[in-house]
């Protein structure tokens, strides 16, 4: 006997099957203060592909590159 699977009919279900998709999802204490490479790093599913990606691309790192594009600086700081 099973249990019919209706996660996809309800709201909450579809609202967490695309959030499974998105990928890890960043604790509310990084969403609540000022996003940083770091953190675009850290869950890149949320922030490139994501639903943070409207963000991550209105926010400037250091040197003046949004934190969706590729910035030489931050990449050369993430290496050390
Ligand atoms: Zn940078």
């Amino acid at each position: 006997m099973s249990i019919p699977d209706n996660s996809r009919k309800t709201r909450l279900g579809a609202l967490s099957a695309a959030l499974v998709a998105a990928g890890p999802v960043p604790p509310p204490e990084v969403l609540d203060r000022a996003i940083t490479p770091d953190d675009v790093r850290a869950f890149p599913a949320y922030f490139i592909t994501g639903p943070g990606r409207e963000r991550a691309s209105a926010t400037l790192c250091a040197h003046g590159y949004t934190l969706i594009s590729s910035c030489p600086g931050c990449d050369a700081a993430a290496d050390r």
